[in-house]
């Protein structure tokens, strides 16, 4: 019976030094990312421990809103544990097999995209009237896929969230406040759906799914056992949560750890 464990990468399993916490000591860290040798994400010691006892019982699925070239810079989640046949980068835009984007996938998003009038060139001439905001410093794109914003977290408010959220929801698009950044997704790109192809595909029986922001959210409702990290932003997501979804007692990379080991003890 194959297991699926689905789980986001950024602020759920792996952590930057800002968003990993204070309680843990450097000597119990291993880095698994490197910028130009700098490391730039973060696992306990005992959660990456716990990713590699897990591994031969399931079948892990990383699913992240980075790219694949992101993707595959962290290479030290798989130093000792093969890496996963399957990902879903760029937020389910891309779901690669053996390390390559599967074309017929990719071209039904775009399609959906086409369809929804959420392109790329459909969203920045109405990003043009928010990026003289006070909040916006800077515009990006997500290779062909989406748009996030950079912006100055002192100027940004719950208010400013959610106006915009609401303006962009009507027109399809699903936000996501993360740090420094907000991504503004076209609803069709999502990570819940990509998960359900690869499920089929793989036959897979049971899903465990953890992922912090809303990005996340569907992901881990539909589920069969969720998780999201306390410090997630797919807790406010409004009334209570469904018995099968829990929210770790931990924040930050305890958390993730936390997250492994209720994986680990689900498996026994
Ligand atoms: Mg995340």
């Amino acid at each position: 019976m194959t297991i699926l464990f689905a789980s986001d990468l950024d602020r759920t399993l792996i952590y930057s030094k800002n968003s990993r916490g204070q309680e843990v000591s450097e000597q119990d860290f291993t880095a698994v990312e490197w910028v130009e040798e700098k490391a730039t994400a973060f696992m306990t010691n005992k959660g990456l421990q716990l990713f590699k006892d897990i591994s031969p019982s399931i079948t892990f699925l990383p699913v992240t809103t980075r790219t694949a070239e992101q993707y595959n810079r962290i290479t030290g989640l798989f130093h000792t544990v093969e890496k996963p046949k399957y990902a879903i980068v760029s937020n389910g835009a891309v779901i690669l097999e053996d390390g390559k984007p599967l074309k017929e996938w990719s071209d039904k998003v775009i399609a959906q995209m086409q369809h929804n009038r959420t392109s790329i060139e459909d969203v920045l001439p109405q990003l043009d009237t928010y990026t003289k905001n006070k909040f916006v410093l800077k515009v990006m794109q997500a290779e062909s896929w989406f748009v996030y914003l950079i912006i100055d977290e002192q100027a940004f408010s719950i208010e400013d969230f959610e106006s915009l959220s609401q303006i962009f929801y009507q027109q399809g698009f699903t936000l996501s406040h993360q740090g420094r950044k907000v991504y503004i997704m076209p609803t069709c790109i999502n990570k819940s759906t990509a998960l359900q192809f690869v499920k089929e595909r793989i036959a897979a029986k049971t899903v465990i799914a953890a992922g912090d922001s809303m990005l996340d959210f569907d992901m881990v409702l539909n589920a069969d056992y969720g998780f999201i990290p306390s410090h997630g932003e797919a807790i406010h997501k409004g009334g209570h949560l469904p018995s099968h979804v829990s929210i770790t007692n931990h924040a930050g990379v305890l958390a993730g750890e936390e997250i492994l080991k209720k994986v680990s003890d689900y498996l026994l």
